[in-house]
Formats: C-alpha cells, sequence, structure tokens
C-alpha cells in the first residue's frame, strides 16, 4: 500500500487513541487496547455534560396529579420537592402503581405520603463521572439518579438543589453513541 493511502487510516487510529504520531519518530502503538480507551471516555465524561432536565413536582401535589405528571413529562421517576425548591424525595412509576391499587382518593393523597425520602435517596454531582453515576444506579437498583448540587449546610441537614437528572435512557444514550465512534 502506497504511504498516501496509508495515510488517512493512520489518522483514523490515531484519533481513537490506538496510535500516536510524534514529528521525527512517526507513528507508534499507543499500548492502549478499545477497552481501555472505552474505560478512559466513561472515567473522564462528566455527568454535567450529558444530563437531562429534572422533571420536578410538589411535594404537596396529589397522587393523582404526580401520575398524570408522569405520563406528561414521559418520564418514569419524579422527584419531589418543597416550597424553597429543595429536594426532599422520589416517586418512581411502582411507588404510584401502589397506591392506585388501593382504596384511597388518589386527590386527596399527597405524593409525600408515598415518596422515598431524603436522606435516603441516592444523588450523584455534576462532577463525578458517568461510570461513578451508572455504578449508583446499578448498586442501589434505581432507574434514576437526581443530579444535585449542595447548597447550604442546615446543622446536619444537607440542602440539595435538584439540576438535572441522571437515567438508565442516559446510560443508553451513552453507549449508543460510542458505538457511534461520536
Ligand atoms: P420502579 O419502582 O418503578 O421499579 P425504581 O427501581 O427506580 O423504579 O425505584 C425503586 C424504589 O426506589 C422506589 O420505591 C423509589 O421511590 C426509590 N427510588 C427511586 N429513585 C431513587 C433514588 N435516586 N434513590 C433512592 N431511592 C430511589
Amino acid at each position: 500500500m502506497r504511504r498516501a493511502t496509508l495515510r488517512p487510516d493512520l489518522a483514523v487510529l490515531t484519533m481513537a487513541g490506538l496510535l500516536e504520531a510524534r514529528p521525527r519518530v512517526g507513528y507508534f502503538y499507543s499500548g492502549k487496547t478499545p477497552y481501555m480507551l472505552i474505560a478512559e471516555e466513561i472515567r473522564h465524561l462528566k455527568v454535567i455534560e450529558v444530563k437531562s432536565v429534572p422533571v420536578v413536582v410538589m411535594e404537596d401535589v396529589s397522587v393523582y396529579d404526580a401520575i398524570v405528571a408522569l405520563f406528561t413529562e414521559d418520564v418514569g421517576t419524579l422527584f419531589i420537592v418543597n416550597s424553597d425548591g429543595y429536594l426532599e424525595g422520589a416517586v418512581s412509576r411502582k411507588d404510584l402503581l401502589k397506591v392506585a391499587l388501593g382504596r384511597g382518593d388518589l386527590h386527596k393523597i399527597p405524593v409525600q405520603v408515598v415518596m422515598t425520602r431524603v436522606p435516603n435517596i441516592v444523588t450523584v454531582s455534576g462532577e463525578e463521572s458517568v461510570y461513578e453515576a451508572a455504578g449508583k444506579l446499578v448498586e442501589h437498583e434505581v432507574d434514576a439518579l437526581p443530579v444535585v448540587e449542595v447548597l447550604a449546610e442546615d446543622g446536619d441537614t444537607e440542602r440539595l438543589k435538584v439540576i438535572g437528572r441522571f437515567t438508565k435512557t442516559t446510560v443508553a444514550r451513552i453507549f449508543v453513541e460510542m458505538g457511534e465512534g461520536r
């Protein structure tokens, strides 16, 4: 193969990180396997770069309205905030299904009765890597994490502002983008 035909291939391998190019030395193998490069990428990529817009409802919203929000916002988990906008909890599809199977009036039961509460909510900060965030989804067996900023320490309790959401769908999207070489 002629040098000129080889060059674009070498450029692709350099971009992929498999080869390195140095003036006067030329091309040489970087020593990194494709798996090492993927590992590097997911450990470097930060949650803040991939997070979605959070869907939040107030703690006094009824279970009925929370179910409506699940449909209209097309999400599986709602984050619950208080009147100051701080994270109070989360409700999942099954939390809402469970209460919907009961005999209570869904218009009268506030969502805070059925939510999982802070401090039992697993959160992630924007500065954490997508690798760490995905690890939390797996370890805690949940579908979604609120991306939070710790605003102020009020005694022992942290106040958490919800700035995004990181979900299993986020992970699937990153996976597809990597598969496409992006
Ligand atoms: P589903 O219950 O619809 O399968 P999940 O697996 O995400 O959805 O939720 C399981 C339980 O964990 C629910 O009771 C829910 O309130 C709670 N939960 C959801 N998100 C979190 C989170 N980020 N941290 C802690 N608990 C959560």
